[in-house]
């Protein structure tokens, strides 16, 4: 992390990203649903539970630190699917971020269009959200003179490190995904697609592809961000060093093994009608969730309508009302006030009055990001040249990565 990022991430207290060598085992113990917001930062996300749930989390801010130490960017992708609409959880929780990490690490963000078709979806209006997510992820502030934006489907080796991937991953990691676990109930269990359970292989791909120091995301991809770790290490003993050497090659590991790169806060959104769900795109109720794009009056509508409690005054942290927390927590992310301030601020407040100053912070937040939506989606060819080149440009950094899998896995080459 450059020096300029760490006076600005110092200036902001306690929302400097963590970074998680996690340490789960795939599919330990099941997550509670309900958490405690650990010290909400400005100006970013709300709610985190880092080291509950089972992770063991060794965060070092000195470990960032040394590892910045090097002139060579450390590269950091990440991605949104394109599934319905992009959420204020994907925002605080992922995009939002990325704007700041741009500056400072060499940044692939991809639209994870190949993970869209995990679950039963619309193919007329697929490449449509395709480009609404890359629009949206500009609007944001992804800046593609730091940052390459790209689909992931235009670069083939995604899908062809996947199932090279694919061989050396035990069903059995797979089986535990609390994901898979959900999505699969969810979906009613025997008529669920095989990518339901083999997407984290893919996920894997697409992060270790590009030889990633660093994955910005939320709470939820904690699980799978540990398999790609564990694949990567089993793949470099299994095929990398002398093995490989023998095979031709140069020896060595075959993949860097990522990281999490997290925020103390911001990492979970949780659902506006339920506060111990997270917030989610696939949650068949549009009531559950505030969409980027949403206008003024749909915004207030949700608000006006969503979960709350009936104790006097509102406060952080409080397990006993989740929906409290998760919404104070939204307001100071938007505001960029201190959690200090927000709790002083709304300490004696009720619902109604809150539930204005919510909407208004919310609707001043998102409007601009809105307006520059429309001027990019307007010009399509800028678009469209965009994707092109973030496309060129991320294929040539796969390139060698997936050369060196096919020779270190023994196959003939060309
Ligand atoms: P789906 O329900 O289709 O899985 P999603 O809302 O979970 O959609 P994804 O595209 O799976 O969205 O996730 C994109 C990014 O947004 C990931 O980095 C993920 O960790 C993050 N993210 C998703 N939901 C939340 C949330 N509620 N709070 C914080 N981050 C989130
Ligand atoms: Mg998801």
């Amino acid at each position: 992390m450059s020096r300029s990022l760490i006076a600005r991430l110092s200036i902001i207290p306690n929302s400097s990203f963590r970074l998680l060598s996690l340490r789960i085992r795939c599919g330990g113990s099941s997550r509670s649903q309900s958490y405690v917001s650990s010290g909400i930062p400005v100006s970013m996300s709300p709610t985190f539970p880092v080291a509950a749930s089972g992770f063991r989390c060794h965060c070092t801010e000195r470990e960032v630190l040394g590892r910045s130490a090097s002139p060579k960017k450390k590269r950091v992708v990440s991605g949104v699917q394109p599934t319905g609409s992009i959420h204020l959880g994907n925002y605080l929780g992922a995009i939002k971020n990325w704007v700041l990490l741009q500056d400072n690490y060499e940044t692939l963000f991809f639209i994870a269009d190949l993970h869209a078709i995990t679950l039963p979806y619309d193919a007329p209006q697929l490449s449509e959200t395709t480009r609404n997510t890359a629009a949206i992820y500009l609007a944001c502030g992804v800046d593609t003179s730091k940052a390459s934006v790209f689909v992931q489907s235009h670069v083939h080796a995604h899908v062809e490190l996947m199932w090279l991937l694919s061989s050396d991953t035990p069903t059995g990691w797979l089986n535990r995904m609390i994901q898979f676990k959900e999505k699969s109930v969810k979906a009613g269990n025997e008529n669920v697609g095989a990518a339901l359970l083999t997407y984290p292989v893919l996920m894997a791909a697409d992060i270790l592809l590009y030889q990633s120091d660093f994955v910005p995301v939320g709470d939820d991809q904690m699980q799978h961000l540990e398999l790609t770790r564990e694949l990567a290490e089993k793949i470099n003993n299994l095929y990398g060093g002398r093995k490989w050497k023998k095979l031709g090659g140069k020896g060595g590991t075959l993949f860097k093994v990522p990281e999490a790169l997290i925020q103390p806060t911001g990492a979970r959104v949780m659902s506006l009608t339920d506060g111990l769900s997270k917030m989610s795109k696939s949650d068949p109720s549009d009531m559950s969730r505030i969409n980027i794009l949403d206008p003024k009056d749909v915004i207030s509508n949700k608000i006006k309508r969503c979960k709350t409690d009936s104790p006097p005054g509102l406060e952080f942290d409080n397990p006993e009302r989740p929906e409290c927390n998760n919404l104070l927590s939204i307001y100071q992310l938007v505001t960029g006030k201190t959690k200090e301030d927000v709790a002083l601020e709304c300490q004696s407040m009720n619902w109604g009055t809150f539930k204005t100053i919510l909407t208004d912070a919310l609707v001043n937040h998102l409007h601009p990001i809105q307006i520059r939506y429309k001027e990019i989606l307007s010009d399509a060819a800028y678009l469209n040249q965009i994707l092109s080149e973030g496309a060129a440009r991320a294929a040539e950094l796969a390139e060698p990565t997936l050369n060196n899998i096919y020779e270190a896995k023994g196959f003939l080459r060309k």
